[in-house]
């Protein structure tokens, strides 16, 4: 059962071919399993999972089912779950149980998904390998010495090694699209506002955006409708109808127009990665599609504005973790400030330190308009370069990360390189486009992902973009041995 697609468990699970309990107990059986090589998940919530699946079972025999009712899921450890410990990786929140459930966790429970538990991440998102978290590196299942990407890595290798059907993520910088690509998964992030922040541990919140992991496009339409949708308690979610995702997966993509961004092929693409998303977009082209060169002047712009904006808004984000009223409190406390700083320091892994130093420095009175107001203005111009593409395209193409998975602890005492897996992703969300990535190919066993940058609201056109490609092709099928 466990191989099978979200869809494929939702028509097993109406059709009575098993019941949701027979599903939840055998894929948490798997995923116990698996995961002690994996480290994939943070928690398993057995009881609570079946308690669930019984309910669904309930639902569907009444004849009260929605699509989706009964199917497993896992959510990423930084969404907000009633009752149920919500680490966001980091040690500062290893206590913490959250009194309420996050805007998406609350859609997935009322679409009757059965939540399986909360995975791996690396601590508070800051990271491209899932090797910043807490709870130790999450194994790529394609290869268990190399990463899954980050930073929701453990929600890319559950999908992957199919110990869940789908599984949310979040996406500041490229945090779904690279552990996509990295573990030959399909991931979406769709516009910024399109699903709600609320119960959504704040990284960058002007930046931050809920999406999720899947087998194939087909199945991300299904839970982006789900997902998406207006929520008053985020300020900045957009307040719009949300189509049905699956309605316009089968049309064709002839004459669609996708663009090429030039500056995405030169230096720091991997001549194995830029090989395969050639063959990619070639592959369009035979489905149809006109291939378009495009530039986006400002692409190099992207890393130095992004590194600038995320930590400025993470340094003010985090000033709640203070040891007073949750999470981590130091044992070593004499004083207020030595609460606060003892708390802080023992609490916090080095990535976010290092994150909050640079944030508070690029926010202080001296440097203030030197690099913040900089770095605002560098990113009007990269939405500007898009917004000028989208003129003449209707998709743009490119590669997802500069190479496939590397090797944990290749990249951990140089944050520089690190940073740099952000290439091709971290543009999107300084314009707040959506992005998708969807197997591509394989370099030396090691998946591929393509990268699909949208414009705003444009999450359908992309699933049925990706879907397309997924009927002509089989990288999406394949899963790594030892875990088919
Ligand atoms: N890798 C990027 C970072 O370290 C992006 C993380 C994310 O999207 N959450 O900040």
């Amino acid at each position: 059962m466990h191989n099978k697609s979200l869809a494929e468990l939702a028509k097993g699970l109406q059709a009575r071919e098993f019941s949701s309990e027979e599903l939840t107990s055998s894929l948490l059986d798997r995923l116990e399993e698996k995961n002690a090589e994996l480290n994939a998940f943070v928690t398993i919530t057995r009881d609570n999972a079946l308690e669930q699946a019984r309910a669904a079972d309930q639902k569907i025999a009444a004849g009260e089912a929605g699509l989706l009712t009964g199917v497993p899921i896992a959510q990423k450890d930084i969404f907000c779950t009633k009752g149920v410990k919500t680490t966001c990786g980091s040690k500062i929140l290893d206590n913490f149980i959250s009194p309420y459930d996050a805007h998406t966790v609350e859609n997935c429970n009322d679409a009757g998904l059965v939540m399986l538990g909360k995975t791996n991440m690396d601590e508070f998102a800051m990271g491209s390998s899932n090797e910043t978290s807490y709870y130790g590196a999450v194994k790529n299942p394609w290869n268990l010495d190399c990463v899954p990407g980050g930073s929701s890595g453990g929600s890319a290798a559950a999908v992957a090694a199919r110990l869940v059907p789908a599984a949310t993520g979040t996406d500041t910088g490229g945090s779904i699209r690279q552990p996509a690509s990295l573990c030959g998964i399909t991931g979406i992030k769709p516009t910024y506002g399109r699903v709600s922040r609320y119960g959504m541990i704040a990284f960058a919140s002007s930046l931050d955006q809920g999406g999720v992991f899947t087998q194939n496009a087909g199945d991300a339409a299904l839970m982006m409708g789900v997902m998406a949708g207006f929520d008053p308690r985020d300020s900045t979610s957009l307040d719009r109808p949300v189509p049905d995702y699956t309605a316009t997966l089968n049309e064709s993509v002839s004459g669609l127009k996708i663009g090429v961004p030039k500056e995405y092929f030169s230096e720091g693409l991997e001549a194995g990665t830029a090989e395969i998303i050639q063959a990619a977009i070639k592959e369009y082209e035979k489905l149809g599609a006109k291939i378009i060169e495009i530039s986006l002047p400002n692409s190099a712009l992207a890393i130095p504005t992004y590194y600038v904006i995320a930590p400025a808004e993470c340094s003010s984000n985090l000033s709640r973790f203070d040891g007073v009223r949750y999470g981590y409190r130091s044992d070593n406390v004499t004083d207020l400030e030595s609460l606060y700083v003892n708390s802080r320091s023992e609490g916090f892994g080095a990535e976010v330190k290092r994150r909050i130093m640079i944030g508070t420095y690029v926010l202080s009175a001296g440097y203030y308009d030197a690099y913040y107001i900089k770095a605002q203005k560098m990113r009007r111009l990269i939405s500007d370069d898009f917004e000028q593409a989208f003129k003449q395209v209707d998709v743009i193409m490119g590669p997802t990360a500069p190479s496939p998975a590397f090797k944990i602890g290749e990249k951990t005492d140089d944050p520089v390189s690190m940073y740099l897996s952000d290439l091709y992703t971290g543009a999107v969300n300084l314009a707040g486009l959506p992005g998708m990535s969807i197997p591509a190919g394989f370099d030396h066993g090691l998946p591929v992902g393509l990268q699909l940058i949208g414009n705003y609201f444009d999450e359908a056109l992309l699933l049925n973009v990706a879907h397309q490609f997924q009927l002509a092709t089989d990288f999406h099928k394949q899963a790594p041995s030892g875990y088919a």
